[in-house]
C-alpha cells in the first residue's frame, strides 16, 4: 500500500517512519510512504500556502490552490503516471482515498483502520495553521479526527492512521494473529492482561506483584479460558 503525504513539513515523518515495524515493511516492500512539501506547489517566491481568513479572526487559513495542486499531481503523475489531471479529481483513481486530518473529521478507529488497508493508495492532507480552506472538502473522500482535542497541524494524525493501517497489512507483523487477537479486533473488546518475567515483582517498598497463577499452570486450555474470561468491553 503506498501512502503518500502532503504537509508543509515533510521531513517530521523521517524519525518514525524509519524505525522497527514500519521500517522493515517498507523494506520488505508491504508499505511505500512518500512525503510530499506543499510548498513545491506554489507558485510566488516565498512559496506561500496560507493567507487571512475571508470575514476576519485568529490565525492564517491554508490557501486550496496549493493543495489542489498537490493532490491533483499526486493522484495523476505519481499514482497513475499521467501528465494531466482532468478537472474533478474525485474518485478517478481505483482504490485510492484522499483523507483531511482535521479536528472536525470522523473519529478514526480500528474499524476504519480495517477498511482502509484494503486500499492501494491513501493520500493524506495535514493541515497547519487555523485549518484549510474548506473548498478542498469537494476532493477528498474523509476528513478524519484522531480523537477530540486540537493538534498544531495534521502531521501526528497522518501517522496514526498510517501506522495503524500497516500493522493490518498481511505480512507486516511477524505473526499475522497479533493483529486478531488484539484490543479493538472485535469491536469494543480489550485484550486480555500480559505478562512477562519476573515472575514476582518487588517494587521498592516491599510490594510484591505476582503472575497470575493460571499462566503458570502450563494447562494451555485453562489458560484460553482464562484469557477469555479477562478480555474487558470498553
Ligand atoms: N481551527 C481548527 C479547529 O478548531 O478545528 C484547528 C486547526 S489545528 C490548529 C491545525 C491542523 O491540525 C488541522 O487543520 C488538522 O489538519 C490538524 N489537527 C488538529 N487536531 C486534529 C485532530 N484531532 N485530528 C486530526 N488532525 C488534527
Amino acid at each position: 500500500m503506498n501512502f503518500e503525504i502532503i504537509s508543509i513539513f515533510p521531513h517530521i515523518f523521517d524519525s518514525y517512519t524509519n524505525e522497527s515495524i514500519i521500517k522493515r515493511a517498507q523494506d520488505e516492500g508491504h508499505i511505500k510512504i512518500k512525503s510530499h512539501d506543499l510548498r513545491d506547489w506554489t507558485e510566488d517566491k516565498h512559496r506561500t500556502v496560507d493567507d487571512t481568513p475571508y470575514g476576519g479572526g485568529a490565525g492564517m487559513v491554508m490557501k486550496i490552490e496549493p493543495l489542489y495542486k498537490a493532490v491533483s499531481s499526486i493522484k495523476y503523475q505519481v499514482l497513475s503516471g499521467q501528465d494531466q489531471a482532468p478537472h474533478n479529481t474525485k474518485y478517478l483513481i481505483p482504490n485510492t482515498k484522499t483523507v483531511l486530518l482535521s479536528a472536525k473529521g470522523k473519529n478514526w478507529d480500528q474499524k476504519m483502520a480495517t477498511e482502509y488497508s484494503k486500499l492501494d493508495n491513501l493520500i493524506l492532507i495535514c493541515g497547519r495553521y487555523e485549518g484549510v480552506d474548506e473548498r478542498i472538502l469537494n476532493y477528498v473522500d474523509d476528513e478524519i479526527s484522531i480523537g477530540d482535542y486540537v493538534l498544531t497541524g495534521g502531521e501526528l494524525g497522518a501517522l496514526v492512521l498510517i501506522d495503524s493501517i500497516a500493522r493490518l497489512l498481511p505480512g507486516v507483523l511477524g505473526n499475522d494473529q497479533s493483529a486478531v487477537d488484539e484490543s479493538h479486533s472485535t469491536p469494543g473488546k480489550l485484550e486480555y492482561p500480559q505478562y512477562t518475567r519476573p515472575e514476582v515483582f518487588v517494587d521498592k517498598n516491599g510490594h510484591e506483584h505476582k503472575v497470575p497463577e493460571i499462566l503458570l499452570s502450563g494447562n494451555h486450555a485453562k489458560i484460553e479460558k482464562w484469557r477469555r474470561e479477562q478480555m474487558r468491553r470498553k
